[in-house]
């Protein structure tokens, strides 16, 4: 029986009174839920502060992004363990937003999910087709070529001690949700990939769905057999929104 998982991106939002306004409404409701493991992923510059507010509560710390190097001369760039350090234990890996707009590719994505283990944290991949790709029938091709490169690099117990979120890059952001169905059908295709390589693995592996989840359709989603939680954009950014979506999922 895997356990469900809600994880907040809060993306590039936020600021010290704003973080401490949301943390301050959502922990209270949150503390009260049995049987989900949740997570929110602040901006760096935040990661100090939001480490601080969640000290005592069973909510975890994630980051946004990683560099593949630990350190040296990458200007700009945060290394795993410099996560690790400041009590990060997720990180999120290949978010469309990263491939699209900062062109990481599904090698540097391999790359960065391998040195997010190695640092000591939990990655969590992000994997999806566009649009387009939807339409012309290659959901099924897309993900699993993203998958591949995550496999080939790290191999399949190296995907297990990590999260795959399927995030559909149509529906991140849009308001536009995969329904339950559609979601359930790339979910069941990502597991029996996994399965090719190893069974259990496979049936431990939690697979999170992404993409305009909200309080009002987290519940069918979640209650797919291989959807395992979700990654929310957006509505994390609510507290009452946020704290519906992860009720949804506990048990
Ligand atoms: C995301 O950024 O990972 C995401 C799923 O965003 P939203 O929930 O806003 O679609």
């Amino acid at each position: 029986m895997r356990r469900k998982r809600v994880i907040g991106n809060w993306k590039m939002n936020g600021g010290l009174a704003a973080n401490a306004a949301l943390l301050d409404e959502l922990l209270p409701s949150l503390a009260v839920l049995q049987g989900v493991d949740l997570a929110v992923c602040p901006p760096f510059p935040y990661l100090a502060q939001v480490a601080a507010r969640l000290e005592g509560s069973d909510v975890a710390l994630g980051a946004q992004n990683l560099n593949v190097a630990t350190k040296g001369a990458f200007t700009g760039e945060v290394g795993g363990g410099m996560l690790k350090e400041l009590g990060c234990r997720y990180v999120l890996v290949g978010h469309s937003e990263r491939r699209s707009l900062f062109g990481e590719c599904d090698e540097v994505v391999a790359e960065k999910f391998a040195s997010a283990l190695k640092a000591g944290l939990v990655p969590v991949l992000c994997i999806g087709e566009t649009q387009t790709q939807r339409r012309q029938g290659q959901t099924e091709q897309v993900v699993s070529a993203q998958l591949q490169a995550v496999l080939r690099r790290a191999g399949i117990q190296g995907i297990a001690a990590g999260v795959i979120a399927y995030e559909p890059v149509w529906a991140i952001g849009t308001g536009e949700t995969a329904s339950p169905e559609q979601a359930q059908a790339v979910h069941r295709h990502i597991r029996a990939l996994l399965g090719e390589f190893d069974r259990a693995r496979a049936e431990a592996t939690p697979i999170l769905y992404g993409g305009s989840v909200k309080a009002d359709n987290a519940q069918a989603l979640f209650a797919q057999p291989d959807i395992d939680g979700g990654l929310i954009g957006g509505a994390s950014l609510e507290a009452a929104a946020f704290a519906a979506i992860c009720q949804a999922a506990a048990r």
